[in-house]
């Protein structure tokens, strides 16, 4: 799937992409590490998203991800992040670089994962860190994370739904899709906040998200991101027209 034609609809996208990252019960990893993030956290790179973002860090691997990582079943996921754990004393864990949920396929890898974490660390936490799409399209994976220890973190993207178009390649209308996942997580008592990419908007800009926010009645700490300046990063910004504030 290397050419995309923006605006894309994601939720194709996220099938398409489900198929080329998961394999029976097997997900696309390209990397286990140590990662510095909220005090020190154990992490897992998969590959494989329902966006495009500009920002994004692996992009070259999302827009095409069957030429990179390997397969790997949610136990060896779990081994492997629990060794990581244990050899830097972290009690959180999390999968990064892409989008954990694509469809039912990678739902059933990832909620495996964190329940074997879980069950081996009965202290520690799960971070999910999702784009919200699909828990805000298929309401009833909400559920089926309401388990202790799991804190969901949705990226937002945009302030509006132009700029959630620009920052993703996906069409405008699913900006809604992240905050329908914030109220669903919460009304069935998911611990879960959002982020958003503070560098690529202005005050008054991230003033009208939290203006749409409150007029929805979602009441969620907004964490502001930093931007991850890589060459690349700066070029497809600069290739999608979008500045930094
Ligand atoms: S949602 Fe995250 S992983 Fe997916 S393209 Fe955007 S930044 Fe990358």
């Amino acid at each position: 799937m290397p050419s995309v034609t923006m605006p894309f609809d994601p939720l194709r996208r996220s099938e398409e992409t489900e198929l080329l990252v998961m394999n029976g019960r097997d997900r696309l990893y390209s990397k286990f590490r140590a990662a510095p993030y909220y005090g020190g956290i154990a992490t897992a790179d998969a590959i494989g998203c329902s966006f495009l973002c500009a920002y994004c860090w692996n992009y070259g691997r999302n827009e095409d991800p069957a030429r990179f990582g390997k397969f790997y079943p949610p136990e060896n996921v779990a081994r492997k992040l629990l060794e990581i754990a244990r050899k830097r004393s972290f009690s959180l864990f999390r999968v990064t670089g892409s989008e954990p949920i694509l469809g039912e396929a990678s739902f059933d890898h990832l909620v495996a994962v964190m329940e074997s974490i879980l069950n081996a660390e009965p202290r520690s936490n799960f971070i999910l860190e999702t784009n919200g799409l699909m828990l805000g399209y298929k309401k009833g994976l909400a559920q089926r994370l309401n388990f202790q220890r799991v804190i969901v973190r949705i990226a937002v993207k945009g302030v509006d739904p132009e700029s959630f178009e620009k920052v993703t390649g996906a069409r405008s209308e699913f900006f809604d899709y992240p905050l329908i996942a914030l109220r669903t997580l919460r009304q069935v008592g998911v611990r879960a906040w959002l982020a958003l990419m503070g560098d690529l908007f202005s005050e008054p800009q991230i003033g009208e998200l939290k203006r749409t926010l409150k007029e929805r009645g979602i009441d969620a700490d907004l964490e502001l991101e930093g931007l991850e300046a890589y060459p690349f990063v700066l070029e497809n910004l600069r290739r999608r027209g979008i500045g930094i504030a």
